[in-house]
């Protein structure tokens, strides 16, 4: 897949796209990431992408034409590259809120062309003639939408076969569909002991013992209880589905 991003700051994501995950999605060639400065679509001697809100009001808000000669120069790219055609989203704190479904969704198709807002925002009429989607990070305002590009490639580049070292990995993770999505559950490693700030702290002992059936059952207990006290809406989404076995129920009606 194929993403495009339209941005005024390229250059924030080249440590991105060089480290870990990501970069190992790149180099795997699974994910291809191709970035468009917006300043070069800009004319006149100070190439700029911005002015005064109509109306009057704080603030600047970027002009249609830079941003509609830069998706042009994206999609004729994406044609002669053999790219296949996709979506042109919007990254805005009034987007649809980014899930776990949605980025599964994402993860096996065509890849999108991103536009990063700045400043004010978009001329709406870039947006109502030009933009497929508008996607948000969450209920609150960052100042650019290259934050919210990375996360949002960052979390569909670890769904891509073979890129976590560890395959088995994200099928415990959070939120999918495998778990039911319920919250995964609490991890544990070396020392045996720690020494914390307010005394010695063990591993739980059934992780020590070895029975793996003991283990799975206090795992998924662990996952039960989590989820029922930070996000007992997911427990409802759960049962609703009927993913909820007569154990868990048990386990749940017990707490
Ligand atoms: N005036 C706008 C916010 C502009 S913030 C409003 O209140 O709706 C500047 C840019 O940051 C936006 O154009 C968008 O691209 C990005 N941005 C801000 N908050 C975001 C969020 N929660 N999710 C995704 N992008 C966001």
């Amino acid at each position: 897949m194929r993403f495009d991003i339209i941005t005024l700051f390229p250059e924030l994501f080249e440590p991105f796209f060089s480290h870990g995950i990501t970069r190992r999605a790149f180099e795997s060639g699974q994910v291809q990431v191709k970035l468009w400065n917006l300043r070069e679509f800009a004319e006149g001697n100070y190439r700029r992408v911005d002015d005064r809100p109509f109306g009057g009001g704080p603030g600047m808000v970027m002009q249609p034409d830079p941003l509609w000669r830069a998706l042009q120069a994206v999609v004729a790219s994406r044609h002669q590259e053999q790219a296949p055609k996709a979506p042109v989203v919007l990254f805005s704190p009034q987007g649809q809120k980014i899930t776990h479904s949605s980025v599964q969704a994402r993860a096996t198709g065509p890849g999108a062309v991103f536009i990063c807002g700045r400043y004010e925002g978009i001329d709406q009429r870039f947006i109502d003639a030009c933009v497929d989607e508008e996607v948000s990070l969450g209920d609150f305002v960052l100042s650019g939408g290259e934050i919210a590009a990375m996360a949002l490639i960052d979390a569909v580049a670890r769904l891509q076969p073979g890129v976590l070292s560890d395959e088995g990995s994200h099928q415990q993770d959070s939120f999918n569909p495998a778990l039911d999505g319920l919250l995964d559950c609490p991890h544990y490693t070396r020392p045996e002991t720690w020494q914390g700030p307010a005394g010695p702290m063990p591993v739980p002992d059934v992780l020590m013992g070895g029975n793996h059936a003991h283990i799975a059952q206090w795992r998924r207990q662990q996952q039960l209880k989590q989820t029922a006290l930070r996000r007992p809406d997911l427990i409802e989404a759960a049962r609703r589905a009927g993913a909820l076995n007569k154990d868990d129920l048990a386990y749940l009606r017990s707490i």
